[in-house]
């Protein structure tokens, strides 16, 4: 069976329960928005292809995990194959600012044998009266974690393309860049074979 991607890259969502991580997704994958998610239970997947340069196909995976500390077992076992992490506070919550660097403590404490990427995300910017978070001080913590920081909306769509694609860019590029690329590639169910051109060694198909 061929593949249909190129790339594949594990992704986690990690921030504090009501953050917005299932929206983000659900507006980025489906295009939706909808008021009640319901808390997520556990850890969700879904995916979505990107095309970063013409010919080239990523396929995003990501990992939809719960806030909540009881769910944090759960999670822990994950954290191991993620490519990359998107760490998500509410711009209008300040509680959820101060979470960050807990959680970038949480995955870089169970440390890979190869450097994540990090994302910051502010997110409900479009909650604008209620922003309890500023910009300089998002940013300053962003620089301080080495990760892009933007701010996004699930309801309006803002910024949430974006954030995404950059995020591809950056994954394909640190990939490429990669002395150990093998590594980040060899999870997945698949053995890199001689005869296996590098760049499809994550296909799972
Ligand atoms: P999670 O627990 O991090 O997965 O958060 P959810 O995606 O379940 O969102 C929690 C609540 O925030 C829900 O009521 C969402 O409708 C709301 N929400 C999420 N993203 C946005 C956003 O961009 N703008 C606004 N105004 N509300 C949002
Ligand atoms: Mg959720």
């Amino acid at each position: 069976m061929a593949c249909s991607w190129d790339f594949q890259f594990r992704v986690l969502l990690l921030g504090d329960s009501g953050v917005g991580k299932t929206s983000l997704l659900r507006r980025y994958t489906e295009e939706q928005f909808t008021e009640a998610t319901g808390p997520t239970v556990g850890v969700d997947f879904c995916s979505r292809i990107e095309e970063p340069e013409a010919g080239v196909k990523v396929r995003l995976q990501f990992w939809d995990t719960a806030g909540q500390e009881r769910y944090r077992a759960v999670t822990r076992s994950y954290y191991r194959n993620a490519a990359c992490v998107i760490l998500l506070f509410d711009l209008t919550a300040h509680k959820t600012f101060e979470s960050v660097q807990n959680w970038y403590q949480e995955v870089t404490e169970r440390a890979q044998p190869y450097p994540l990427l990090f994302l910051l995300l502010g997110t409900k910017s479009d909650m604008r009266g209620q922003r309890s978070v500023p910009r300089e001080e998002a940013q300053s913590l962003a620089d301080s974690l080495r990760a892009p920081y933007l701010e996004t909306s699930a309801r309006t769509g803002s910024n949430v393309s974006a954030a995404l694609s950059l995020l591809c860019r950056e994954l394909l590029r640190a990939a490429r860049q990669e002395k150990q690329a093998a590594d980040l590639y060899s999870y997945g169910g698949c053995t890199a074979g001689e005869d296996v051109p590098q760049k499809k060694i994550l296909c799972t198909c």
